[in-house]
């Protein structure tokens, strides 16, 4: 029991920080906008550097100034900006968002600030050349919008993509035969593309407005009075005419064959675009670091229950609590579990979203460390509790000092596993916002349409990552071995 407690100690201790954030980390000095949007949409969202700017993001940031407010952006998929709205996670969304009936009912709009029709990309040679003939194409669109709603509602099923640059990548692969993407990012691809072509017919026409929750009436009021004086005095226009007449640096494909230094320069050198890879290397080791020490602490926790219980009788309410906690856990997928912890547990509360990713990994991995901690102790001979006991040593002493050291070199290859796998599950971060490795070489991806060297970069840091740990964990194996001599 004193093992328990202090077990329940130092996991405290690792949560301490956690519970200090999600209390009192809010900041209710100033009032802040927080903007969702989701910076793959030139000339509304896109990165310039490292910095996000566009038309929405200048919109927003003067509603902020002309109403004594500071400002700051939140960048996600496309397909959770609503989501975030709903939940509380930021005061509003200003993503090139198309007012839609659906959408209407779940948060509300503003006045439209700009309009917008869905067109359609294609190949400079294609022989498609009217919205009639793309029945029975691959046709590619970015997931969620409304250009994949019209596609599926009156054409079929089309290919979905994160983003629209990642559709128009597949494009220019010629693993699809056309995109359909809203008119003004769909002329800064082009603009960059030699290969492609916007058709003069476009498929709808549709206006762009900012979403706020339903129950912000008076930031609705706010924003509405703003938009319209930016609209009569002529700020609206002004951003606009801005960013349409700015180059986008992001989107650009060399018409020819790249050297392979080149296509590096590009990919990593251009723009900094290494930094990208080594800010989210640092959040991802970080996640899972932190998750594994939490996964370790908890899981051997629950492993130490469960297996008491199975063996003694013991604990009977909190090995039924532990074993709900592993069905719920293993019977879910971790993005699933990602995507409540950050929208429903942590819906209202500003909290640090990689203190989010770290919980959710942490809790997510303690349920599988528990069942091989479990094995673990299970595989050690009875016999050896028996002796223990028979010695006169306590339950405690003996699992702790006989029972435990052996279990745990029994399951050090499956903790290892354990910890590879949860290492490479943490690429699912970007569904929530955060910058990891894997959304890093996204970010490249979306900016240069090189898909090869980006996720290749990718693939080799976590291949090393992977291998590193690996050889740790045999070192330590070994060393157990010895010792056991
Ligand atoms: N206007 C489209 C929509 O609202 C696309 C917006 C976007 O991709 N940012 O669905």
């Amino acid at each position: 029991m004193r093992m328990l407690n202090r077990w329940v100690f130092v996991l405290l201790v690792i949560m301490l920080p956690v519970l200090v954030c999600v209390t009192g980390c809010q900041d209710e000095q100033e009032p802040e906008l927080v903007m969702a949007t989701d910076a793959t949409f030139p000339p509304y969202e896109y990165y310039s550097g490292e910095e996000i700017v566009g038309i929405d993001v200048d919109v927003v940031a003067e509603i902020g100034r002309r109403n004594g407010m500071r400002t700051r952006v939140e960048n996600m998929k496309f397909e959770s900006v609503i989501a975030a709205v709903q939940s509380g996670k930021v005061s509003l969304a200003a993503a090139g968002i198309t007012v839609s009936e659906d959408r209407k009912k779940q948060v509300n709009f503003t006045r439209p600030y700009a309009t917008a029709e869905q067109v359609i990309i294609v190949p400079q040679h294609s022989d498609i050349a009217e919205p009639s003939q793309l029945a029975g194409k691959k046709i590619g669109v970015q997931s969620g919008t409304t250009g994949d709603l019209y596609v599926a509602q009156n054409i079929q099923e089309p290919e979905r993509f994160a983003n629209g640059a990642l559709a128009v990548a597949a494009l220019v692969a010629g693993k699809v035969d056309v995109v359909v993407l809203d008119n003004l990012p769909a002329e800064k691809h082009v603009a960059n593309n030699a290969q492609l072509k916007i058709l003069p017919t476009p498929l709808t026409s549709e206006q762009y407005a900012i979403a706020v929750n339903k129950n912000q009436p008076q930031l609705l009021a706010m924003l509405n009075a703003t938009l319209e004086a930016m609209e009569k005095d002529g700020t609206l226009a002004r951003i606009a005419e801005s960013h349409l007449n700015s180059p986008v640096a992001t989107a650009s494909l060399p018409a020819a064959e790249p050297g392979i230094w080149s296509s590096f320069h590009n990919n990593f050198i251009k723009n900094n675009r290494w930094k990208y890879l080594l800010d989210g290397l640092i959040v991802t080791i970080e996640i899972s670091a932190a998750a594994a020490l939490i996964g370790i602490f908890l899981g051997g926790l629950i492993g130490i229950i469960r297996s008491t219980a199975d063996q003694t009788g013991r604990f009977r309410v909190l090995n039924l609590l532990c074993r709900l906690y592993l069905t719920v856990v293993r019977g879910t997928p971790v993005v699933v579990q990602l995507l409540i912890i950050y929208f429903v547990i942590f819906g209202s509360v500003e909290v640090s979203k990689v203190l989010v990713a770290i919980v959710a990994f942490g809790l997510n991995s303690a349920a599988y460390v528990a069942e091989i901690i479990r094995s673990g102790i299970m595989s050690v001979d009875k016999g050896q509790m028996e002796a223990g006991r028979s010695l006169g040593l306590s339950y405690g002493f003996t699992m702790r000092s006989i029972i435990m050291p052996q279990a745990f070199k029994n399951v050090l290859p499956a903790l290892g596993n354990e910890f590879i796998v949860l290492l490479k599950e943490t690429s699912i971060c970007g569904y929530i916002a955060l910058v990891d490795l894997t959304k890093g070489g996204d970010i490249i991806l979306s900016q240069t349409y090189d898909a090869f060297l980006p996720l290749l970069a990718v693939a080799l840091i976590y291949l090393s990552m992977v291998v590193v740990l690996s050889h740790l964990l045999k070192k330590l194996e070994l060393r157990l071995k010895k010792n056991e001599r």
